[in-house]
């Protein structure tokens, strides 16, 4: 029996597990600086946690979700995406009391689950990294996601990226709006695509994001959200544009874009890559919004949130291909080939000594000829290399080579043992 990864999986092998935790260390580390801390949230949650009502229209709830009835009959779906789960657990702790900071800011990194067509770039458990700003409702922290969204972008060496930002506004607004586009759109039913049709009732704000051609004609004359915006919207996304203006974040304004989960308001955006690795047009890397009646409908206070998601693998092919050198380069300190037994058991003794003192070092497990261990010692990238035998064993010093002039030193065994450093630099 040949056994298979399933449809729409990836096995992160160490040649690639290096670029992702690279990135991933350097994204903790701009979350640190922006004030947000980590949060570890279950894969798994009850179904209603990600459908919430049933007149939800996403695909991600409606079509994409892995669920399944559990032993003891509970309905359970993997999680698709970041949000939901993070704001039950924020209410189900009780987050929002006054012993904690306000807004409670938090990320988180792992996997989500979705079940699509896999290609390039679209896979049925992929990655996220995430972040969710809590118990706020201020342009100041839509525009703080925002620039913490793209200075990691600035920080892993992809700077050429493209911010596309959009409002819904309130509830009032999407009702009026939602009204009008439905009027709109009811003339042109017939053209529309099957999917669209499906949608004209239940949530029109989805056609404006339709994939197809025909529909995207149609939609390109469509009445504008702006033009329905209330004055205090209005005066929101007024606030987040000078803001954006005022860090020097330059952004575009894309009416017809909403997004994929039905629990967004105000504040969305999308950051975007033409790079030719996603073949053409823009790929939306990271996407985020705000999403104000989110917490209380999870049984929470009224308050609002913010948040983003960054699609991980989408980000490694943009990094491969615009930044390849931001990949770290594997290598060791020093590798230690031997000749014999005796000189075998001194370099597994001293390895063991100098790997205590944060030397990276590694030696031949295998007991092939000297010279295929050296080919090994470059192979691996070892900066310095040496041949231990008995010989060497006897005098209690060795040759430490040089990988790159190939110049070499003498040095006793047990000066290199007490400060392998000095020697390895
Ligand atoms: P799309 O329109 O591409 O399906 P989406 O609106 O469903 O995207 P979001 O729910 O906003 O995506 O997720 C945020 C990011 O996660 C996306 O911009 C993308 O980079 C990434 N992403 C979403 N679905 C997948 C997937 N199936 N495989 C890989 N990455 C994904
Ligand atoms: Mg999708």
């Amino acid at each position: 029996m040949d056994y298979q990864k399933p449809k729409g999986t990836a096995d992160l092998l160490p040649g690639t597990t290096g670029l992702w935790e690279k990135v991933e260390a350097n994204a903790r580390e701009v979350f640190r600086e922006f004030g947000y801390r980590g949060i570890r949230t279950p894969m798994f949650e009850d179904y209603n946690v990600f459908s919430r009502n049933v007149g939800d229209t996403s695909d991600i709830v409606e079509k994409e979700m892995y669920d399944f009835h559990d032993k003891g009959d509970r309905h359970i779906a993997l999680r698709p995406e970041g949000t939901a789960g993070v704001v039950r657990a924020y209410v189900e702790n009780k987050l929002y009391g006054p012993e904690y900071p306000k807004p409670y800011k938090v990320y988180y990194m792992g996997p989500m689950f979705r079940y699509e067509r896999p290609q390039s770039g679209r896979q049925r458990e992929f990655h996220q990294i995430g972040v969710e700003a809590l118990n706020n409702e201020s342009p100041q922290i839509d525009v703080e996601v925002i620039a913490m969204a793209m200075t990691l972008f600035k920080r892993f060496g992809v700077p050429n990226v493209k911010l596309t930002i959009n409002t819904l506004g309130d509830k009032q607004v999407r009702e009026d709006y939602r009204q009008a586009l439905i009027d709109y759109l009811k003339p042109h039913y017939d053209e529309l695509s099957k999917d669209s049709q499906d949608r004209l009732y239940r949530n029109p704000l989805r056609v404006l994001d339709s994939k197809d051609a025909g529909d995207q004609k149609i939609v390109a004359n469509a009445p504008s959200i702006l033009d329905y915006l209330d004055d205090e919207s209005q005066a929101y996304f007024d606030q987040v544009q000078s803001l954006l203006k005022q860090l020097g974040i330059d952004y575009e304004i894309d009416t017809n874009m909403v997004r994929g989960l039905d629990y967004y308001n105000h504040t969305i955006f999308e950051i975007m890559s033409d790079s030719p690795v996603f073949g053409g047009g823009y790929t939306t890397v990271c996407a985020g919004g705000r999403y104000n009646g989110l917490i209380k409908q999870l049984g929470g206070p009224e308050e609002g949130g913010i948040g983003f998601g960054m699609g991980v693998e989408r980000l490694m092919l943009l990094l491969q291909q615009e930044n390849p050198e931001f990949a770290p380069q594997d290598s060791l300190d020093v590798f230690f080939a031997s000749a014999d037994d005796q000189g075998d058991a001194l370099a597994f003794d001293l390895l063991n000594k100098i790997r205590q003192q944060g030397i990276v070092a590694d030696k031949d497990y295998s007991g092939v000829k000297v010279g295929k261990q050296i080919k090994e010692a470059f192979r691996r990238n070892a900066k310095y290399f040496a041949v231990f035998g008995g010989r060497e064993v006897d005098e209690g010093k060795f040759e430490l080579k040089n990988a790159a002039t190939k110049g070499s030193v003498e040095i006793a065994v047990d000066d290199f043992a007490t400060d392998p450093a000095k020697y390895l630099k």
